[in-house]
């Protein structure tokens, strides 16, 4: 099989429609990293890192700088020796996981595309259409409604809210404002660590008094406070998603052995494509719920998270949304879209573009 020639990054900013807020960060453009691969056979792959440094600790620069480091050590191993240059890219950049999965994205993608096989096939072929829900970000609880009317018009029948933003008021406010546009849809909280554990148990249980249909609470504290992630996963009445607290398989085994969430919100920009694999392993093994999430990924990004959803067919929740809220997306359509619904492009290699 041919060999890896050539690996290189570049930095893109991309706008986005709207200004997107979430208790972390304030996004008014996506800074991500698009990665090319080259075999020696003349096959090219295609891979988008979307890095939150808030997560993982890199930035754009950090990624950009990474991937010819990664190229040093991959330059001439075989593409499809994915056990062989996997490991090797695991230990020549050890500290930079949204990096890393831009070059194995990109690399399972020219390798699929080698071997005329679509990735969904390759993680599994489970099936070819899952639906995603929308992201309401904190905004006003007017602006809230609107888009939520807007997303029950297309036909989304679960939508995730932000909340932990400045004002505990607003954030109710946010959310009845939601479920009210949307009654029939499904409510999933993100407070991306912004709660204390009274204040998440507080915060769900006020919004099911209020007869909001709360499905699940993401992220409810601190990334790094498992007794308080544990705390309220011991009393919520809705089920806790772990999201920045696992970015790993090391830390959805601690989720499993200690009952600290669950469920897990897995992402490619966390733990790579095969990362997320073996999550999805140690979930499955310990009955938790699994999420597959995103960062600010373009179509690019999305397609790998699509093929990944549909190859394994396990997730019981997706929001695979970013690219719905950016402007302008590369060249090329690799999957299809209706409002909630995401279907591959059954038959076409890798991720799915045609070229
Ligand atoms: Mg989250």
């Amino acid at each position: 099989m041919p060999a890896l020639l050539e690996l290189t990054a570049e930095a893109v900013t991309i706008p986005m429609q709207s200004p997107f807020e979430s208790a972390r960060r304030r996004s008014t453009e996506a800074e991500n990293v698009h990665v090319r691969v080259r075999l020696a056979d003349g096959t090219e792959g295609r891979g988008e890192a979307s890095p939150a440094p808030y997560v993982t600790g890199e930035d754009v620069a950090a990624v950009v700088e990474a991937v010819p480091v990664a190229a040093a050590a991959l330059r001439g191993l075989d593409a499809a020796r994915v056990g062989q240059w996997s490991t090797a890219l695991a230990e020549a950049l050890p500290r930079h996981p949204t990096a890393r999965s831009a070059v194995e994205m990109a690399l399972l993608d020219a390798l699929t595309r080698a071997w005329g096989v679509p990735l969904w096939v390759y993680f599994g072929g489970a099936r070819t259409e899952v639906r995603t829900d929308l992201t309401i970000p904190i905004a006003s609880p007017g602006l809230a409604g609107r888009l939520a009317a807007a997303a029950a018009d297309q036909g989304y029948r679960a939508l995730k809210i932000k909340v932990g933003g400045p004002d505990l008021d607003e954030d109710h406010a946010r959310v009845l404002a939601v479920a009210a546009a949307a009654p029939h849809a499904s409510i999933r909280l993100d407070a991306n660590q912004a709660f204390d554990a009274p204040q998440a148990l507080a915060f769900v249980r006020t919004c099911l008094a209020r007869g909001v249909a709360v499905e699940i609470i993401e992220q409810p504290v601190p990334a790094d406070d498992w007794e308080g992630l544990a705390a309220v996963t011991r009393e919520s009445p809705v089920p806790v998603i772990a999201d920045e607290t696992v970015i790993d398989a090391a830390a959805a085994l601690r989720v499993a052995a200690t009952g600290a969430a669950h469920g897990v919100n897995i992402k490619v920009a966390k733990a790579g494509l095969l990362g997320a694999l073996r999550i999805v392993t140690i979930a499955r093994a310990a009955s938790l719920k699994l999420m597959l999430g995103c960062m600010l990924e373009t179509t690019l990004g999305m397609s790998a998270s699509l093929a990944l959803a549909c190859g394994a067919g396990c997730f019981d929740y997706l929001d695979l949304d970013a690219h719905t809220l950016i402007g302008q997306q590369p060249n090329g359509v690799p999957f299809h879209q209706d409002g909630e619904r995401l279907w591959v492009r059954e038959s076409a290699p890798g991720l799915g573009f045609d070229r």
